[in-house]
């Protein structure tokens, strides 16, 4: 085992190297403790804990929830109430499940429970597969940083969400995942997402703005976001789109590598960035973006990701026109 779980000061549970974690390194691959579909919306959680173990249930209901606010925790409490309802009007039809189907007080408390969990512990896979969120139960002890040491993707064939070490993590370093997608935003801006979603202040380096550090971090980022609502304005008009749409990621590119972000995120721009180039005619700086993007994907999601796959053929493919 590289890692342990123990206790992370305010933040309660966390994920913790026990030793180095070399760059690369998958540091864990779990299955689904829980997942809905992409057709699935509140009904699907539910009636998948219909399903679980007394073990997986119990790891589930250990897991913190945030109710995300007093009108969210509305929202949630009818969701909850509109399930049972449904149940039971189902009960109605089949008399014979009747006394069991009952919803108890307990039960929609343990519902309103697992719907937190849920909420709040839950990774969105994308990718169009035929899941589409879940709840893993080791990598729901993974705390947030917005420049985290570790990113989580899911492995569709494998059927696992994979965490892998996007830099070499020191001995006894806590091990971090971005709950947020990487938009480049402003500090406050997560800080309210974070605030509403899971209910913490995040202290990363780049949220603490009293530091040279951050102020750097945020003025580049604050400088993207002029520039990129500058080219959306500018997009429709614009003769030469594509040039104009290469120089916007190459920037967001910089402005990832300024910030120490190596994932997922920006091997796909690197290849978004390729791609541009061949419509453009220039192969060669296409094949030397492709293999950028490459490298980046062998540390953060593995050589046997279909992603990773897609991307030798891809430079496969370059390489046979050149
Ligand atoms: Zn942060």
């Amino acid at each position: 085992m590289k890692y342990e779980i123990r206790q992370a000061g305010v933040k309660g549970l966390g994920l913790f190297a026990k030793s180095p974690i070399a760059r690369g390194t998958r540091i864990l691959s779990e299955r689904p403790l829980l997942a809905i579909r992409q057709d699935q919306e509140v009904d699907g959680i539910f009636s998948a804990t219909k399903s679980l173990t007394q073990n997986d249930r119990k790891a589930l209901l250990d897991l913190s929830g945030h109710s995300g606010g007093q009108s969210l925790e509305f929202a949630r409490w009818m969701q909850v109430v509109w399930w049972n309802v449904k149940s039971l009007v189902r009960s109605v039809r089949h008399p014979s499940t009747f006394t069991s189907s009952i919803p108890s007080p307990r039960s929609m408390r343990e519902h309103m429970t697992i719907f937190n969990v849920f909420r709040s512990n839950s990774f969105d896979l994308g990718g169009g597969g035929s899941i589409q969120q879940a709840v893993f139960d080791n990598v729901a002890r993974i705390n947030h940083s917005c420049l985290p040491n570790a990113q989580g993707n899911f492995h569709s064939t494998l059927g696992r969400f994979n965490v892998h070490a996007l830099r070499d993590i020191k001995s006894g370093e806590e091990v971090t995942l971005n709950y947020l997608p990487e938009l480049g935003s402003l500090a406050a801006s997560r800080g309210s997402k974070l605030q509403e979603g899971y209910g913490f202040d995040c202290d990363c380096p780049a949220c603490d703005l009293t530091t040279a550090r951050g102020k750097a971090g945020e003025e580049r980022r604050a400088e993207e976001r002029k520039r990129i609502k500058e080219f959306a304005a500018t997009v429709e008009k614009n003769a030469e789109g594509m040039d104009a749409e290469l120089r916007m990621t190459k920037r967001f590119i910089k402005l990832f590598e300024a910030e120490g972000i190596t994932g997922r995120e920006v091997a796909s721009m690197y290849f978004e960035v390729a791609k541009l180039n061949v419509k453009l005619g220039r192969h060669d700086e296409a094949l030397r973006c492709a293999e950028k993007g490459l490298e980046l994907d062998q540390y953060c999601i593995g050589f046997d990701h279909p992603t990773y796959e897609n991307g030798v053929e891809f430079i496969t493919a370059l390489k046979s026109k050149a």
